[in-house]
């Protein structure tokens, strides 16, 4: 196949920004691989130009049969009892939705109904890798239905991990509830204690699969890092003493700022009242100061938006995550990383990282958000294929 030959103005290679005033970069590209760049390529011939380049982006933590776009409470409950095709729509319109945002992988969060498997087959090599743990694992009459089945207490979780190894990605843990806004606190103890979810932790790794654990409140958090999650999602009521545990651990964080943010923005939706959004008020300040410090330690933040919860519409969230980040402190290049070369090294994924001999996963927007962050909500194209 004839070299595609990509001028690129700046570039973010996945930790660090080339900038205009050393480029612009020609990266050359044969059969899907970056062969070279060359700066100051301002004479050199090429096929195609972008302003900006960077790795496709990562979505961490999504649930593709939900539509986040969906606002009205009695129709989302209806729609858990859609027809499989209705939600396999659902789902597509999804992908093309993180598409467009620039996304190229994809980690669901679990369903209940198995769209994410179906899609992970039907996407294959396309637009989107969509990574999937099939149904999460949680206890029962606890929280996480729609996404995740139950296994008894007192019952070995052991060969269920195994099982659901076979066909999962990564295991999904549903170690809380949720938080109860009116309340401000997650309320019940965790789903599973120290030692469970250390066999289920070992279970999984033993078997080549990471884990990851919804997880909110301290009770949780002391769970999950004392056993050795590899990922906490969410992670409300964040500590720094959890912080020191998760850096000295290697755990990661996916804060999924987005569907709490949400309910702030759009109280009236649910009803909330002044004390109500007074907590989420609290409770997402809380978030965006641990945020910052998580940065500062050194946790393994990554960006994941929880797509698919109300008001949290696929692919625009994923851009609102990474405003999150910066708004939370974090400099531009720290947020671009937690979205696309973190998430990749830490799922053992192939690296997107932009260098002479890795493989092109490339995007483009028509602006450096370097100097206009708002050039990630116009949406990216692929490019280099
Ligand atoms: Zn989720």
């Amino acid at each position: 196949m004839a070299a595609l030959r990509l001028l690129a103005d700046s570039y973010f290679d996945g930790s660090a920004l080339h900038p205009e005033r050393e480029g612009p970069y020609l990266l050359t590209i044969e059969d899907a691989r970056i062969v070279s760049i060359d700066r100051q390529a301002s004479q050199a011939p090429f096929d195609e130009r972008a302003a900006f380049v960077m790795p496709g982006l990562v979505e961490a933590h999504a649930h593709l049969f939900l539509d986040g776009g969906e606002l009205d409470f009695d129709k989302r409950n209806a729609y858990l009892n859609a027809p499989k095709d209705e939600m396999l729509r659902v789902a597509r319109e999804n992908i093309g939705r993180n598409a467009a945002a620039g996304v190229t992988l994809l980690r669901d969060a679990g369903d209940r109904y198995g769209i994410n498997d179906a899609i992970r087959a039907e996407q294959g090599g396309g637009s989107v890798v969509v990574r999937s743990p099939g149904l999460g694992i949680k206890r029962p009459k606890r929280y996480g239905g729609f996404m995740a089945r139950d296994i008894e207490a007192g019952g070995d979780v052991a060969p269920v991990v195994a099982q659901m190894a076979t066909q999962a990605d990564d295991i999904k843990i549903i170690l809380t509830g949720i938080i109860d806004f009116a309340a401000g606190e997650v309320k019940g103890a965790p789903q599973f204690n120290e030692e469970e979810l250390r066999a289920i932790v070992a279970t999984a790794h033993a078997r080549g699969r990471k884990t990851f654990a919804h997880c909110s409140g301290l009770d949780g958090l002391k769970v999950a890092v004392a056993a050795g999650v590899d990922s906490i999602e969410h992670g409300f009521f964040m500590t720094p003493d959890i912080l020191d545990a998760m850096v000295e651990k290697r755990i990661a964080w996916v804060p999924t700022v987005s569907p709490v943010h949400f309910q702030w923005a759009r109280p009236e939706l649910a009803g909330w009242d002044g004390n109500t959004i007074g907590n989420l008020r609290r409770i997402l300040d809380g978030h965006a100061e641990h945020i910052a410090l998580a940065y500062r330690k050194g946790v393994e933040l990554v960006a994941g938006s929880d797509a698919g919860s109300p008001g949290v519409v696929h692919g625009a969230a994923l851009i609102d995550e990474i405003f999150h980040f910066v708004d939370a402190g974090l400099p531009m290049a720290a947020a671009l990383e937690a979205t696309t070369s973190r998430p990749r090294r830490l799922w053992n994924a192939p690296t997107a990282s932009i260098g002479a001999g890795a493989a092109a996963d490339l995007i483009a927007f028509g602006r450096s958000p370097f100097e206009t962050p708002e050039v990630l909500r116009e949406g990216a194209r692929r490019v280099g294929i």
